[in-house]
């Protein structure tokens, strides 16, 4: 059977580097081996989720690769969830509980100043016909939990090893509100099941879901998925990310100028034995993707491991996918001047800065105006592919300065900055007017 995955995302905010790691595993673990990737927007809850958020979903999904093969809204499937609590309803897998949030506090309080674990004691599970009827008659409405068996739930987790949860310790789970809304944990079993999803990969935070949700694939008489749980992401520090991950959005990085192959490369490569290096596409991204790889440590989300990676991913870039984003940005210069500027990028938008070295404006900072006079008198007339080693050659002969000395006036005055493009491929790009103006001092 092929593989088949998903990721489920609640539209309830953005999306962070947090959720999309959850995202990119699954898409590179089903593209890895041929499988197929499901986007399934978990909706059920109509007040909180938004249009808004799901469209940025899918926004920040298409522009980091992450294309799905098919897609689901939860809250068009009611029906299917109310078929399901049915059915466990009947088999008595699914009881009605009558207590109020209060009424459940204060319980949790006494079992608590006794010393005993907060779990919740089945108390509607007791009730008579005629209680119940009371209780509706009160006006109350029931809300319904599952019924645990109260067992050690064990699997063979792809990415932990052997995982056990004790139901026992658990309450049992409510699956419908006394509002009749369905909360996430019985949709989110049904659509599994529904879509045939071949194993369920997301945060080790789940990994107590799991022990519950595993007993509800059995009540429901489905086939077991496979599960992993990935271990969560933690800052440079080693502290956890958790509380940071609302501000660090798909969205806001993409403003700010990421390319995203160095987010998907990041993200995909920490917490694994692989070098953290870019990688040339999603595609080889995928196919070295291996559980395997993956540690029980955090993975490091660390800004400055992204920023060298979006270095790197500039580093490569071939000149045919980079020249419509110059023309874009109105500095497509041609296939060498990208190559003489891409290594010198942190972020693409950069490039302008380095344009202007050709088209100007440049101000040129001249700390010593004999020695630019001096170079200005050497330069020569024809600017060739050598004028650099040429030009420099002469200043040196003529005025005795070398290394650093030679080097770094003439930099600073031709383009401003301390440090650069290699000058050698540089300045045989600049017009020759613009050179002998600098040299004057002129922002040229
Ligand atoms: N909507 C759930 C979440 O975002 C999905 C969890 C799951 O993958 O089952 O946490």
């Amino acid at each position: 059977m092929s593989v088949k995955v998903r990721f489920a995302p609640s539209p309830t905010g953005k999306l962070h580097v947090g959720n999309v790691r959850t995202a990119l595993v699954n898409w590179l673990f089903a593209k890895g081996q041929g499988g197929s990737f499901v986007l399934r927007i978990d909706d059920t809850d109509l007040v909180r989720s938004t249009k808004e958020s799901e469209d940025n979903i899918e926004i920040d999904l298409k522009w980091l690769g992450l294309e799905w093969d098919e897609r689901y809204n939860q809250s068009k499937r009611f029906d299917r969830y109310e078929a399901a609590a049915d059915k466990l309803k009947a088999s008595g897998h699914l009881y009605p509980c009558y207590e109020t949030a209060e009424e459940l506090d204060l319980r949790r309080k006494v079992q608590l100043s006794r010393g005993m674990p907060p779990i919740y004691d089945r108390a509607s599970l007791n009730l008579t016909d005629e209680q119940k009827a009371a209780y509706e008659a009160e006006g109350r409405k029931p809300h319904w939990r599952f019924k645990l068996e109260g067992k050690r739930v064990s699997w063979e987790d792809l990415a932990r090893g052997h995982a056990e949860v004790d139901t026992a310790s658990m309450s049992d789970p409510v699956l419908i509100r006394a509002d009749g809304l369905f909360l996430y944990t019985l949709p989110s079993v049904v659509d599994d099941i529904d879509m045939e999803i071949t194993h369920i990969i997301r945060g080790e935070d789940h990994v107590t879901n799991t022990g519950a949700q595993i007993e509800i694939f059995e009540a429901l008489g489905a086939k077991m998925p496979g599960f992993a749980h990935m271990p969560l992401l933690v800052g440079a520090d080693g502290s956890a990310l958790s509380k940071r991950l609302g501000s660090l959005a798909i969205m806001d990085m993409r403003a700010d100028g990421y390319e995203p192959i160095a987010i998907t490369s990041h993200l995909g490569k920490i917490g694994t034995s692989d070098n953290l290096e870019i990688a040339a596409s999603m595609q080889e991204l995928g196919e070295g993707f291996s559980f395997s790889k993956m540690g029980r440590s955090p993975a490091r989300y660390d800004e400055a491991d992204l920023g060298r990676l979006n270095a790197q991913a500039l580093q490569v870039m071939p000149y045919e996918v980079a020249k419509p984003r110059l023309a874009e940005l109105g500095v497509d210069l041609g296939e060498d001047f990208w190559n003489v500027v891409r290594p010198n990028l942190n972020f693409f938008k950069e490039v302008e800065g380095l344009a202007a070295i050709v088209n100007g404006p440049i101000t040129p900072v001249i700390e010593d105006a004999a020695f630019a006079e001096a170079a200005l008198k050497l330069l020569p007339e024809e600017i060739g592919a050598d004028v650099w080693s040429v030009w420099t050659g002469a200043v040196k002969a003529e005025t005795g300065a070398k290394g650093k000395g030679l080097f770094m006036p003439l930099r600073l005055a031709l383009t401003g900055q301390a440090h650069g493009p290699d000058m050698g491929a540089i300045v045989p790009m600049i017009p020759r007017e613009r050179l002998v103006a600098r040299l004057k001092g002129e922002t040229a």
